[in-house]
C-alpha cells in the first residue's frame, strides 16, 4: 500500500489537533508516515501511533529553532525522497501553507492549499476546496510530481485507528542557502486559555454593532461558556477594540469551525470569505436584512445587549 506523508504539527512535542485530522485524512489514501520535527518524538509516538501512524521519521536538529523554516523543507524532501509517497499533508497553518509551498516548488510538484477535504480518486488524491470567497467548490487533484496538500483545521473528526507508530531517524542534509535566516528572538504570546482561533471546534465573533472596546467582554463571556475562540470583523479591528490576530476574513485569519456565532457582524463578501466553510453558522444582528442571515443557519433578529448575555446565562445554566 502506498505511504502518504504527513507533516506534524506540535508544540514543544504536544501534537495538535490538525495533525489528527490530517492523519485521519492520510487513511483514506494509504498508510500515515509522520513526519516530526524537533524534540519530542518520542513523547509524541504514543498519539501519533493512537491515530494510525504507521511509521514516524524523526529529526531533530538545531537549525529547526534557529532558523526560519526553510530546514524544515530540507526535512520534508529527504523525507519525500525516501518514501516516494502517494501525497503529503501539511495542516494549513500560517507555517504550513510556506513550508508546503516551498516543497512543491523543490519537488516540481503540484499544490492545493486550504483544502477542506481530500479523499482518494482514481488517479490519485482529490482535494476540495473552497474558492471565491466560498462561493464555489472546486475539485482538484495535482497532475505533476508528488501531491503536497494543505488542508484547513476542522476538515475532519479525528479517529483512532491504532498503527504501530515505530520511530525511525530521518536523515537530514541542510544546506547552506537554507540558513538564510536566523531567528534572532521569540516572544509567547500571552495566553488567554482560549483555543486557538484557526483550530477552535466553537468560534465567536464581534462586529461593529458591539459599539466599542468594552463590550468586547460579552463576546469573551459567550465564548468561555462554549470553551470557544473569539474572532472579530475588520470594522472592529480597524476601531481598535480588538487585536489584528483576531480578525477573520479575507485579510485576517480563515476559521473553518463546527459552530460560528456571528454577534453584530453584518456579514460583508470579505468577512465571509474567512467563515463561510464553518459547519453550522448562527447570526445575532437587529437588522433582518442583514447579509449574514443569508448564510446563517439560525438567525436572531434581535439586540445584541440583550440577546448575547442571555444566551451565554443559558449555557451556563444548563453547563450546571
Ligand atoms: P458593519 O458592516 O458596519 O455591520 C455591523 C452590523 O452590526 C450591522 O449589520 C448592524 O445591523 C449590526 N448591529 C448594529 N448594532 C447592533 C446591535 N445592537 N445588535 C445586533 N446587531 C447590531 N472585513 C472582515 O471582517 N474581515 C476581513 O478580513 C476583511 N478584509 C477586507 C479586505 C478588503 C480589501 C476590503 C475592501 C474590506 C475588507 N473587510 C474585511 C471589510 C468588510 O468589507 C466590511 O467592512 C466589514 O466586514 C464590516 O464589519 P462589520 O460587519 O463588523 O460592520
Amino acid at each position: 500500500m502506498a505511504e502518504v506523508l504527513v507533516y506534524v504539527d506540535h508544540l514543544n512535542g504536544t501534537v495538535r489537533k490538525p495533525t489528527l485530522e490530517l492523519l485521519t485524512l492520510a487513511r483514506r489514501l494509504g498508510e500515515p508516515v509522520a513526519v516530526f520535527l524537533g524534540p519530542g518524538a518520542g513523547a509524541a509516538a504514543p498519539v501519533l501511533a493512537e491515530y494510525g501512524a504507521v511509521r514516524i521519521l524523526a529529526a531533530d536538529l538545531p537549525e529547526f529553532t534557529d532558523h526560519f523554516l526553510v530546514p524544515r523543507v530540507d526535512a520534508l524532501r529527504a523525507a519525500v525522497d525516501s518514501v516516494s509517497p502517494a501525497a503529503v499533508l501539511v495542516p494549513s497553518s500560517a507555517d504550513g501553507r510556506e513550508i508546503a509551498a516551498r516543497l512543491a516548488v523543490r519537488t516540481g510538484s503540484g499544490l492545493i492549499t486550504d483544502a477542506v477535504d481530500v479523499e482518494a480518486g482514481e488517479h490519485g488524491p482529490v482535494a476540495t476546496q473552497s474558492v471565491f470567497a466560498a462561493e464555489f467548490t472546486t475539485r482538484s487533484r495535482v497532475t505533476r510530481g508528488v501531491p503536497v496538500i494543505t488542508v484547513k483545521p476542522n476538515s475532519a473528526e479525528p479517529e483512532a485507528a491504532p498503527a504501530a507508530g515505530t520511530v525511525e531517524q530521518l536523515a537530514v542534509a541542510v544546506s547552506e542557502a537554507s540558513r538564510g535566516t536566523r531567528v534572532v528572538s521569540r516572544t509567547p504570546r500571552e495566553s488567554t486559555g482560549r483555543p486557538e482561533l484557526t483550530e477552535a471546534a466553537i468560534v465567536v465573533s464581534g462586529g461593529r454593532g458591539l459599539g466599542d472596546a468594552g463590550t468586547f467582554a460579552l463576546i469573551e463571556a459567550l465564548a468561555d461558556s462554549l470553551g470557544a475562540a473569539v474572532g472579530a470583523s475588520r470594522a472592529a479591528v480597524d476601531a481598535g477594540w480588538y487585536p489584528h490576530s483576531h480578525q477573520v476574513g479575507q485579510t485576517g485569519k480563515s476559521v473553518s469551525p463546527q459552530l460560528y456565532v456571528a454577534a453584530g457582524i453584518s456579514g460583508a463578501i470579505q468577512h465571509r470569505a474567512g467563515m463561510q466553510t464553518s459547519r453550522t453558522i448562527v447570526a445575532v444582528n437587529k437588522d433582518a436584512e442583514a447579509p449574514i442571515f443569508e448564510l446563517a443557519d439560525y438567525g436572531v433578529v434581535g439586540d445584541l445587549f440583550q440577546v448575547v448575555p442571555r444566551l451565554t446565562e443559558e449555557i451556563e445554566s444548563r453547563r450546571g
